[in-house]
């Protein structure tokens, strides 16, 4: 079996001792005499798996008592919706910060169901760097603020959490959860698609304050409230029984190599080697200004549509797969999520030197 480093933005690599595990306990789970994908999700050997994914993912990411973790169907999208339904209820006012495609759809999905705006925007500079955040910028009287921490499309990332003063943070995490420390408290809530960095697709994972839950607008589809979610712990309907299993064996394998802390170092220092090696030359373009950058999606380009295309073939057919950007913004990406192994990056930057090198741009 030959497997690629593969650079996919979503779904992604998972690690291999994850895939093994999965592997080893496919036919029978335990001693259940089935797989997890045969359970019922009532069953009490389920109760367990569920109960201690969420108990790992509560390890891993410190997060306090007064926070309920839900695991939910619908992808990141419909958090969109689900976001305004539940937290716009006071003064049906929220503030979006626009940093690429995901926040401008979250921030369209909101704008149904009440008063929002765009604080801040860095669509002048084609979403090159995050905007800059200040208190000031916000309506006092919002009832949260909506940013999307890491973007996945152009390759940025807040440096530090933005300073929201007393309105509620709300955090699109999806491509950079469990990537690296961060202080759960200082938001209301925070999202992500669990197939970025977490498990297959078919999970999203929500992290909420308690003090957010239970004032939902009274139209609210039952399915999108979370308090429904809430009281029945995950279980008003069949939660994504397998993604969950998968989610917690990926909590236990970064657990098992010294948690957030050495994850944060191992992915420092992929992410060095390949934005060191694009800051020594200038035969790739990094268009992301560098106080934005993002530790999980690195954007280059050749500045030649057709060198560009060419790059992403030849790598490709050297077993590096997906390295081409995202439809709207062309170039290359290379997702180093947590899975990807330091030796996949090294591969990428040794052939990014011999195409550099066969390939003379006029
Ligand atoms: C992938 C992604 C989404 C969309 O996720 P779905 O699960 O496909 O709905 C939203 N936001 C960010 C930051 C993403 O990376």
């Amino acid at each position: 079996m030959n497997r690629v480093y593969n650079f996919s933005a979503g779904p992604s690599m998972l690690p291999v001792p994850v895939l093994e595990r999965a592997a080893s306990e496919l036919m029978c789970y335990g001693d259940s005499g089935m797989s997890v994908m045969e359970m019922s999700h009532r069953s009490p050997v389920y109760d367990k798996i569920i109960k201690d994914a969420e108990a790992r993912l509560r390890e891993l990411m410190n997060i306090p008592d007064n926070y309920k973790v839900l695991f939910l169907q619908g992808g990141a999208s419909t958090q969109f919706a689900a976001v305004p339904l539940n937290l716009m209820n006071k003064n049906k006012k929220a503030d979006y910060v626009l940093s690429g495609q995901f926040s401008t759809k979250a921030y369209k999905e909101a704008q149904k169901y009440g008063d929002v705006v765009a604080a801040a925007s860095s669509k002048d500079v084609n979403f090159s760097r995050v905007p800059e955040i200040t208190r000031d910028m916000f309506r006092a009287d919002a009832d949260y603020v909506h940013v999307c921490y890491n973007n996945t499309i152009y390759g940025t990332k807040y440096p530090t959490v933005p300073d929201t003063g007393d309105i509620p943070l709300v955090a699109d995490m999806s491509s950079c959860i469990i990537s690296e420390p961060v202080d759960v408290s200082k938001f209301a809530l925070i999202y992500a698609g669990a197939q970025k960095n977490m498990a297959p697709a078919g999970l999203t994972v929500v992290i909420v304050r308690d003090d957010i839950i239970g004032n939902a607008r009274e139209d609210t589809p039952v399915m999108l409230d979370y308090k429904t979610m809430a009281d029945n712990d995950s279980m008003y309907n069949t939660p994504p029984c397998w993604c969950i299993y998968i989610a917690k064996l990926v909590y236990e394998w970064i657990l098992s190599i010294g948690g957030l802390e050495k994850m944060k170092e191992m992915n420092e220092k992929k992410a060095a080697l390949l934005y060191n090696y694009l800051d020594s030359q200038d035969y790739y373009i990094a268009p992301v200004e560098k106080s934005s950058r993002s530790m999980m999606n690195v954007t280059f380009v050749t500045g030649d549509a057709e060198l560009d295309k060419k790059f992403a073939a030849q790598a490709d057919a050297a077993g590096l797969k997906n390295l081409k950007g995202h439809r709207s913004v062309g170039g290359m990406r290379a997702s180093i999520y947590n899975a990807m192994p330091y030796e996949g990056v090294e591969a990428l930057v040794a052939f990014m030197k011999k195409f550099a090198a066969e390939n003379p741009k006029k």
